[in-house]
């Protein structure tokens, strides 16, 4: 295993992290834990979990799998999350995941998911850094981080508070190229660096063909290669893959005894073929998102890439609705001005893709 430290915080964390919000049978909890365990023992010492991930179910099999560790001498940091603001919610939630978790503090405690800055300025109005810096007094929560899917250059509102000491946020082989104004942001700070969603909600395995691009071998594996890739990134702390069964953390254990570095110039040359093999999808540069309708453009576009790599029209929904927190019908107020097409580097067709997301039925 290969370590690397948490920005400035002192601890060195595995370059793969443990996810726990893919379990396949969360019910079986024997199961899960022996997952846990497996990966300690290939050395695997970041886990993270997050109360809605089943329903905290996930935190309770985290609970017992954590108290495994300890019993093999196996060490461990744990993180979890809060969608919660005020002081009293926060503080109950606290507690009760240290209750879940069977831990005394929490290592890393991430304010959750901000998808847009208004979302942000309402969590801060409601006192949720002021909570969160007082728990790290009483030592409860060690390092205060937050998970972001902002892009541009919109994720330093948040990282000028300098209370957080590391970010979660989505990069892959897939969107690489939409979050590296938001990475560049976070490697500016010299914080911990974690990556979430590394094989692109699974579009990387099931489009094999399509990432090619990644492969060092023709016999490498797709997870494989898209691990290497983000493992190559030297300011990536750790990559959190969301383990479904035991093989699935076979294959990354083995992805890690096969890893090879490479050179900056060779990571950057892979970069550059993506551009070749990748095309029809937006970049996420950003040029087109001046609507004067106020459409979030690349967000849009984001969901479009979806399809694009095959996903399917529920899929496409989800990803607007859930994880960008818009609604599709908000792409319907396109008035074919053209502005953002003729700004578009990839000279896409924009107003006709939002005119396809607006017609989806849900
Ligand atoms: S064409 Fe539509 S989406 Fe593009 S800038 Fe004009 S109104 Fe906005
Ligand atoms: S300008 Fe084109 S490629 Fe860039 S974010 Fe907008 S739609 Fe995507």
């Amino acid at each position: 295993m290969i370590y690397r430290p948490y920005g400035k915080t002192g601890r060195d964390v595995s370059i793969l992290g443990f996810g726990g919000m893919r379990f396949a049978e969360i019910d079986n909890k024997e199961k899960c834990v022996a997952m846990m365990v497996r990966a300690a023992e290939g050395g695997v010492n970041y886990f993270d979990t997050a109360p809605a991930y089943f329903d905290i179910k996930s935190e309770q099999v985290f609970g017992l799998g954590l108290a495994e560790l300890r019993r093999r001498g196996l060490p461990y940091f744990v993180a979890t999350k809060t969608f919660k603001s005020r002081a009293e919610d926060v503080r109950g939630e606290i507690e009760a995941q240290l209750g879940r978790l069977g831990v005394p503090a929490i290592d890393f405690y991430h304010i959750w998911c901000i998808t847009d800055l208004a979302n942000w300025r309402k969590r801060k109005e409601k006192g949720v850094l002021d909570i969160l810096r007082k728990l790290k007094e009483e030592g409860l929560v060690k390092h205060i981080c937050v998970s972001s899917h902002l892009i541009g250059g919109e994720i330093n509102e948040l990282l000028m508070e300098g209370v957080f000491e590391g970010v979660l946020f989505g990069y892959s082989a897939y969107n690489f190229k939409t979050r590296e104004q938001a990475f560049n942001a976070i490697r500016a700070k010299a914080l911990g660096a974690v990556v979430m969603n590394p094989l692109g909600g699974g579009l990387i395995p099931q489009h094999p063909e399509l990432f090619g691009f990644l492969k060092s071998s023709p016999k490498q594996s797709a997870v494989s290669s898209a691990l290497h890739f983000l493992w190559d990134h030297q300011d990536i702390t750790t990559t959190l893959v969301g383990f479904s069964t035991l093989s699935d953390v076979e294959e990354a254990l083995a992805a890690i005894e096969t890893y090879l570095p490479r050179s900056a110039a060779a990571l950057a040359a892979v970069k550059e073929k993506a551009g070749v093999s990748l095309e029809g999808i937006c970049t996420g540069c950003g040029y087109c998102d001046d609507c004067p309708q106020g459409i979030p453009i690349p967000k849009f576009m984001d969901a479009w890439n979806q399809k694009i790599l095959g996903a399917d029209s529920a899929a496409v929904l989800e990803r607007i609705r859930m994880h960008w927190s818009i609604e599709a019908k908000k792409a319907g107020e396109c008035v074919a001005c053209g502005a953002c097409e003729a700004a578009c580097t990839q000279h896409l067709d924009i107003i006709n893709r939002l005119g396809a997301l607006a017609a989806i039925k849900s």
